[in-house]
């Protein structure tokens, strides 16, 4: 079993379609403890499905926005565990003006980065007097170097959350703790839903996957971020693991 005797901090279950609850049951699978996130109004949401994993995990508040969520994680998170092995961050949200590139207000976007881009760091730091030795922290990604259509200011949060992550490798290796995302391709979730215009993502993804794509099946990307949870990428931080099908590769 890849994380036997390992407890991590699982954030972003909304749904049974979050690509967050699909990392929580293999982790589980695969021996680990999970401990969740989530926070206001879909707390109950995420409450009631966490118990379609195979052992119900407790589900902790946190809102990446509240910085006395964030001040008192490590604390609340001592209820249940002494030690973190690692944390996996599955946070997106940008509000809608920020789908419209040229439109999008500042207000628009700052949302976007907080949520979506600074969180990175706010919820390393946060469990950091959890993080054991060897500790890993994975998040998910939608490949930045490229302008998309209709992601727009969410491409630029997720830019800046790609440079978040090789900083935090920086800081966070001495420590012994790696940091690496997954550049996921499209797949059906509730935050996808809310991007207008997603299919066509799914259409390119029709068209230049080498591999073919599913966009209905999280489980590729929810296999990549176990093994990096895991300990068998132990000299790799500051890393972007592709699970999309190899369009990352092609010209066209
Ligand atoms: P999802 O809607 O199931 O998950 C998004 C999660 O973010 C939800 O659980 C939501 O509660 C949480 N969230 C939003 N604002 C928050 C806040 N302020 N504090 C704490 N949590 C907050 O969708 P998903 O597709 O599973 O998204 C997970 C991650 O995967 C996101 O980072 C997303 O950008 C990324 N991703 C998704 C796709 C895709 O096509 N679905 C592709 C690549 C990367």
């Amino acid at each position: 079993m890849l994380l036997k005797d390992k407890t991590l901090l699982i954030t972003g279950v909304l749904m049974d379609s979050s690509i967050a609850f699909h990392v929580a049951k293999l982790a589980q699978e695969q021996g680990a403890s999970v401990i969740l996130t989530s926070f206001g109004r879909t707390m109950k949401i995420t409450q009631t499905i966490a118990k379609r994993l195979p052992s119900t995990p407790p589900v902790v508040e946190l809102d990446v926005a509240n910085q006395e969520h964030l001040d008192s994680l490590a604390e609340r998170l001592r209820e249940h565990t002494d030690s973190l092995d690692g944390i996996l961050h599955s946070i997106g949200f940008a509000p809608q003006g920020a789908f419209n590139f040229l439109e999008g207000t500042w207000e628009d976007v700052a949302t976007a980065l907080q949520v979506s881009s600074y969180s990175l760091k706010a919820l390393a730091v946060a469990g950091l007097p959890l993080m054991a030795e060897g500790g890993s922290i994975v998040g998910l990604t939608f490949d930045a170097k490229f302008a998309w259509p209709v992601y727009d200011w969410m491409g630029v949060a997720k830019a800046a959350f790609e440079s978040t992550n090789r900083y935090l490798a920086r800081d966070l290796g001495p420590k012994g703790v790696r940091c690496n995302l997954v550049a996921a391709g499209p797949i059906r979730t509730t935050a996808a839903k809310s991007i207008p215009g997603f299919e066509q993502f799914e259409r390119i993804w029709d068209e230049r996957a080498p591999l073919g794509w599913n966009v209905s099946d999280p489980l590729p990307a929810a296999q990549a971020c176990v093994a990096l949870l895991s300990d068998w990428f132990p000299a790799t931080t500051g890393e972007i693991v592709h699970v999309d099908g190899g369009v990352h590769a092609m010209g066209q």
